[in-house]
């Protein structure tokens, strides 16, 4: 059974004020509710608060992002210690805008995974192909790449330790969501990737749905058999839409 996971992605949104806002008007609505992992993923900014106000509560909170190196001369970065000591469990890793404007590479992703291991934080790795792939019918090819390259030196022992989503380029961020058919697929392809690293523990790592995910599409995805939750930006951003995203059933 693969625990759904519901985590939204606060991108550059929100300062630690707004934080205390939002969080402490979405802990009595999600109260109680543990047949769904909670996860929310602020600037860094925001963290230490995050963490601070939902202790002992069914919301986790993640980092977008963290360096690879422990410490050292890295002007502006992050490392995974230094997360997982302000209370974060959850890091994206390879998100596409990260991708696209920073100039992300399978690479890094691969480096960026060893090192949330490193630190014990779960990271949640981001793979989908651009509306060119698509449209050039690549998408397997785009996403194969994505997953051997990014999980390279991951083996079967590791299948507890990650969580991936798939986004396609095109929905994030553009009010445009994979139909649930076009996602099951993708999601279906990914599954059978992950099984030729993982084995049969592929069956046991929860794969979500990102792009434009809303209050009134989110059930629909849910349904698909190898849809295990949702990485939502936009949406994600008021305490009462995520409330009904998190609700979906
Ligand atoms: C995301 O940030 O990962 C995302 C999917 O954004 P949105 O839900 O706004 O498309």
């Amino acid at each position: 059974m693969r625990k759904p996971i519901m985590a939204g992605n606060w991108k550059l949104n929100k300062t630690p004020n707004e934080t205390i806002v939002f969080v402490e008007e979405i802990k009595p609505l999600l109260a109680g509710l543990n047949d769904v992992e909670i996860v929310i993923c602020p600037p860094f900014t925001s963290i230490n608060v995050a963490t601070y106000l939902t202790k002992n509560t069914n919301i986790k909170i993640g980092a977008q992002n963290l360096f690879w190196e422990k410490s050292g001369a890295f002007t502006g970065e992050v490392s995974g210690d230094m997360l997982k000591e302000l209370g974060c469990e959850y890091v994206i890793v390879g998100h596409s805008e990260r991708r696209q404007y920073f100039g992300e590479t399978d690479q890094t992703v691969n480096k960026k995974v060893f090192a949330a291991f490193a630190a014990s934080l779960t990271p949640i790795v981001c793979v989908g192909e651009t509306l060119q792939e698509r449209e050039a019918d690549k998408v397997e090819q785009a996403l194969s790449a994505q997953i051997r390259e990014g999980l390279q030196g991951l083996n079967a022992k590791d299948h507890g330790k990650i969580v991936i989503a798939y986004e396609p380029v095109w929905a994030i961020g553009t009010g445009r969501t994979a139909t649930p058919a076009q996602a099951s697929e993708a999601h279906g392809l990914i599954r059978g990737l992950l099984g030729e690293i993982f084995g049969e523990a592929a069956q046991s790592i929860r794969i979500q749905y990102g792009g434009s995910v809303k209050p009134d599409n989110v059930k629909e995805l849910m349904a698909q058999s190898d849809i295990d939750g949702a990485l939502i930006g936009g949406a994600a951003l008021k305490a009462d839409s995520f409330e009904k995203l998190v609700k979906y059933k």
